[in-house]
């Protein structure tokens, strides 16, 4: 497999990240996942615009929409796949450990993919979440590479048999730890709205594009652990889950326990926006 780092494309054994690389230290710098179905990227506009919010947003200068557009048609031409996801970080640089900003140190992309088999999510009945405390800092909306709270809770929620961890600020049901979450009540669908407390995830707008393309009632409003409890369905978002229905959160069945009338449909019409892509 052919990757990237730092201004070269090379095999994945042959890449040396340098140490000094303030991703390494800090885990100062941003990310994006974008997936690819038959050969072509799902909603790829919508991924680099939300990247370079992110790289806005923390201040990183000197990185150009075309070298990022550049650095994926190189990785898309050189790797062989046709269904699978592109990952992409950009470091504020290389530079002696020290807090405050490099000058005068450009950015530093790196960047490679890999396959994803099938669209698990359509074909599983349903996943077990729990819920845990967001602890996250007030920038949710920056896709951030500092993860370690997502990390603890995503390991705490796969240590009791769990798919994700769901979590909640003083009850208020926020996100999971790479994923959005809904949940369906008297057939209205609702969210957390897309504020500093969430990252507004691309599958959640696919999914609210979908929601009014069905006519679907929505609310963007934020919902409690004893509404999620309560909800008639579950499912969660992310690029590579696409919509996943959940069946069951802290061990207590959501709804009848079964996939959802409403999980079902939007699956399904998520699905031809992806299957689409071939045909384009
Ligand atoms: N929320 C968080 C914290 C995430 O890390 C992710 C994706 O990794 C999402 C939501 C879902 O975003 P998207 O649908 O753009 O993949």
């Amino acid at each position: 497999k052919i990757s990237y780092y730092n201004g070269e494309f090379k095999q994945d054994a042959d890449i040396s990240i340098d140490y000094n690389d303030r991703a390494f230290y800090f885990g100062d710098g941003v990310y994006e996942v974008i997936r690819l179905y038959n050969g072509v990227f799902y909603t790829l506009e919508a991924h680099i615009d939300r990247l370079f919010r992110s790289i806005e947003k923390i201040g990183i200068k000197g990185i150009e929409r075309n070298e990022i557009m550049e650095i994926i048609a190189g990785l898309q031409q050189q790797n062989q796949i046709s269904n699978g996801y592109i990952y992409l970080q950009v470091s504020r640089g290389i530079d002696g450990r020290n807090h405050s900003f490099p000058v005068n140190t450009p950015p530093v992309v790196m960047a490679y993919m890999n396959t994803i088999e099938s669209s698990a999510a359509q074909n599983e009945e349903g996943a077990a979440i729990i819920t845990s405390e967001d602890y996250r800092w007030l920038k949710c909306d920056i896709k951030s590479l500092n993860l370690l709270p997502n990390v603890l809770e995503k390991q705490r929620a796969v240590e009791q048999g769990a798919k994700e961890a769901v979590l909640h600020r003083n009850g208020t049901v926020t996100e999971g730890t790479s994923t959005n979450v809904f949940i369906v009540k008297e057939g209205t669908l609702y969210t957390h709205p897309a504020d500093n407390l969430i990252l507004n995830g691309i599958t959640r707008l696919s999914v609210l594009e979908i929601a009014d393309e069905l006519e679907v009632p929505v609310k963007e409003e934020s919902f409690t652990l004893a509404d999620l409890a309560a909800a008639d369905e579950v499912f969660i978002t992310s690029t590579t889950l696409e919509v996943l229905a959940v069946d069951s959160v802290d061990g207590q069945a959501v709804g009848e326990g079964l996939k959802g009338p409403m999980t079902m449909r939007i699956q399904e019409a998520f699905q031809k926006k992806t299957q689409k892509l071939n045909m384009s």
